[in-house]
């Protein structure tokens, strides 16, 4: 089982390490589940510091560039991370694609990147609102999945942009038929993202594709993180 917390454009280095400070309690409760959270790229170093030497919480970057330097005004690569104690990123979130002109082309490369300089990824796919109406969900999630590597350090994110933010999370049923069909594609742990939060955590994480969360805003309060990841734990020692 993995919890991520996307903290999106949301706290800076100050914010950050108090965060921090707050979860490595975590540490003792969450065995079963890998916790990762993934700030901006400012607030990187602030939460490593913050989480302290030896804490089980990992720290992932939100993007990563697929060259290693160069005139890519804006980016920053894979080794610059790992220089940072940064031990992974995710790529193709649907906010990149949709408002950054992200496409599977550049999703795969940032994936093949951060995977080759030895990151963990955590890779998005998922369809929008009007794909579904469409009865377009498969054919989008191929497409999108066909762009990404197989690694055993990669896992897929299914995130239905429809659900994103939007408090409208996918119902246990809908997910766990998406998870299966990406299973289907793509051999690796999928982690369902849309709206996840303390209340309806356990009932995605039981079902038996859901290997794990990417969460957005219920990621930013340490007492509704921390409830995901023990809801995790349980689920996961079941
Ligand atoms: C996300 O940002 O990946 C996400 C799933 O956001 P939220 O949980 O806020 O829907």
């Amino acid at each position: 089982m993995l919890i991520a917390g996307n903290w999106k454009m949301f706290k800076g280095a100050h914010q950050a390490r108090e965060f921090a400070a707050q979860i490595t309690r975590l540490d003792d409760r969450s065995s079963g589940v890998d916790v990762v959270v993934c700030p901006p790229f400012v607030s990187l170093q602030a939460t490593i510091q913050g989480l302290g030497e030896g804490s089980n919480v990992s720290v992932y970057a939100q993007n990563v560039h697929w060259e290693l330097e160069g005139a890519f005004t804006g980016e920053v690569s894979a080794p610059m991370l790992l220089e940072l104690g940064v031990k992974g990123a995710i790529v193709g979130h649907s906010e990149r694609r949709q408002r950054f002109g992200e496409t599977d082309d550049t999703v795969g490369q940032r994936a093949e990147a951060a995977l080759e300089a030895g990151l963990a990824v955590i890779a998005c796919v998922g369809e929008t609102e009007a794909d579904r109406e469409a009865e377009e969900t498969e054919a989008v999630l191929e497409l999108q999945i066909g762009a990404i590597p197989e690694h055993e350090r990669l896992v897929i994110a299914y995130e239905p942009v429809w659900a994103i933010g939007t408090g409208r999370t996918a119902s246990s049923e809908i997910a766990q038929e998406a998870h299966a069909f990406i299973k289907s594609l793509h051999p690796t742990r999928v982690l369902y993202g849309g709206s996840v939060n303390a209340e309806n955590a356990r009932t995605l994480l039981s079902q038996p594709d859901v290997d794990g969360a990417l969460v957005g805003g219920a990621s930013l309060d340490a007492q509704s993180f921390e409830a995901i990841c023990l809801a995790a734990a349980e689920i996961a020692g079941e």
